[in-house]
């Protein structure tokens, strides 16, 4: 059964606007995207009927905001197939999902000369935090290269790979190309030498079916603001076994069970990773963001995006002076790209002209453009609520700036 899209935009109120006097076209999905009335429903009745501290609390709104919280975490697990909620740990987002480990994992379980494996495709948030770790512990950072298309080179991985390998952490699908990494052969290699693995699911968990223990990650890290879902909210799944292993991140309320001047004991996961008043209202609304996918099932939602995808690469492909970047075989619905002779910037506002909303610049991916010989790239990433038409209108756009220099 094939989507109404027509449909769904009408459940999102911010697409039905003019931007320069022209329609809105919105394709900067990678970055953020929007929210259905649902999900802005399900804020604002929290904060008009609900509104109150979780957990601990002796009167019924206290008690109703503890059910919706814990009912999000019980729809994370189904989300993603986690054998329990609390192996469902709530954050501000992916970067912190992945400080969390690094510090907490990294600093417990990484040492000297003991080695990290990330990706030449990896986000800053998923290098920084190891560099940061690699310093403090003297271990070592070492990264899997890719080929021209952007796709990593499975038999350099191997090469890297060795009993001195304490952690892969590897992005899913990079939100800069739209690449796809083989992860569950990543997984089986870095489990045959006893790594973990965390996969950035950022810009995964919208587009493709995760099953976290047929996939047999460790960690899996991810923002609710990529799948349809509020801002300044994400997740961090482990398996209980590991997360039980580490020590707290953040001290305070919450995440104890017991304080004394002398000891303290902490609280059992995932509770104890929860320190402080969490983003209550946001963690509820972000159910109703999960409904919403579920409700029209991600592998329609995909079929549709790579539909998309696909005549994107078909209008452009023949245009004077358009440069992909990023080929690979298996992509999320990212089109990467430059025109020659034009800077990416100016490519981006030229577009904005026209009511089209793309990113530009590194994507938080500096080593990667650096590896394409580039600064940046023009980024076109499509979501649910996108039409053929609007492609058409990108396309038309994009054939219109190429004609000045090309
Ligand atoms: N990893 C990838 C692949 C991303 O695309 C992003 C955000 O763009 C992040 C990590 C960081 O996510 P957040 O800014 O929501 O923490």
């Amino acid at each position: 059964m094939s989507l109404n899209i027509e449909q769904i935009r009408g459940l999102f109120p911010v697409l039905h606007q003019e931007v320069h006097g022209k329609p809105l076209i919105y394709f900067d999905n990678a970055a953020t995207t929007q929210k259905p009335q649902a999900v802005l429903d399900a804020l604002t009745n929290y904060y008009k009927l609900d509104n109150s501290n979780i957990h601990r609390g002796a009167h019924a709104l206290a008690d109703r905001a503890t059910r919706y919280y814990e009912e999000t975490r019980e729809s994370v697990r189904d989300f993603i197939g986690a054998g329990e909620s609390a192996e469902i740990i709530f954050t501000k987002g992916t970067t912190e999902s992945i400080n969390l480990v690094a510090q907490t994992f990294g600093r417990r379980f990484i040492g000297k000369d003991d080695e990290i494996i990330i990706s030449t495709l990896e986000h800053h948030s998923n290098i920084v935090p190891w560099q940061m770790l690699c310093e403090e512990k003297g271990a070592i950072l070492r990264v899997i290269p890719i080929n021209d298309a952007g796709e990593i080179l499975f038999d350099e991985f191997e090469k890297l790979i060795s009993p001195k390998t304490k952690l892969v952490s590897i992005v899913h699908a990079s939100n800069a190309l739209g690449t796809i990494n083989p992860v569950k052969k990543i997984i089986d290699a870095a489990h045959k030498v006893g790594a973990k693995v965390l996969l950035d699911g950022a810009q995964s968990t919208s587009h493709l079916m995760i099953d976290v223990r047929e996939l047999d990650c460790d960690f899996l890290a991810f923002s609710a603001h990529k799948i349809y879902g509020p801002t300044g909210l994400g997740v961090l799944y482990g398996r209980r076994e590991i997360l039980e292993s580490m020590p707290p991140f953040l001290g305070g309320g919450e995440m104890i069970k017991e304080v004394t001047f002398e000891k303290t004991t902490y609280n059992d996961i995932p509770f104890k990773f929860e320190a402080g008043t969490p983003n209550i209202a946001d963690v509820i609304a972000f159910k109703a963001s999960l409904d919403f996918v579920n409700s029209l099932g991600k592998a329609e939602i995909k079929r549709h995006e790579d539909a998309l995808l696909a005549y994107s690469e078909e209008l452009t492909r023949d245009i004077k002076g358009f440069i992909p970047v990023g080929t690979a075989q298996d992509k999320v619905s990212v089109l990467s790209f430059n025109i020659n002779g034009m800077h990416p910037f100016d490519v981006g506002q030229m577009l904005d002209a026209n009511g089209i909303a793309v990113r530009t610049g590194h994507h938080c991916t500096q080593p990667l453009m650096k590896r394409f010989g580039i600064e940046g790239t023009v980024r076109a990433s499509f979501s649910v609520y996108n039409t053929k038409y609007e492609v058409e209108k990108l396309a038309e756009g994009i054939a219109k700036i190429a004609r000045f220099k090309n």
